[in-house]
């Protein structure tokens, strides 16, 4: 049996999870721009997350989303208030 190993603090695009990733990007660009954050804080974010050791496997291990979805959102938070 083939084990796979668990990318510890790397986001989804990281870890080579590429078809969720792409699930993820599809749903984002259905994000309304109201709702949506932008780029620039978007990226600060994800990089906050990358940092994270709760972060694995493109995974948040505080609250079970994907922070490259979640971090999208103009009113969401971090579980952890690190953004
Ligand atoms: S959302 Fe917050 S707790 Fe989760 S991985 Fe990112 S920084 Fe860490």
């Amino acid at each position: 049996m083939k084990s796979e190993r668990i990318c510890r603090r790397c986001l989804l695009f990281e870890s080579g999870r590429t078809d969720v990733l792409e699930e993820i990007r599809r749903h984002i660009e259905k994000i309304p721009s109201s709702d949506r954050i932008d780029d620039s804080v978007y990226q600060d974010r994800l990089t906050t997350c990358s940092t994270c050791d709760q972060l694995a496997d493109g995974t948040c291990l505080r609250c079970g989303c994907y922070p490259e979805f979640r971090a999208a959102f103009r009113k969401q938070t971090c579980p952890a208030k690190e953004w």
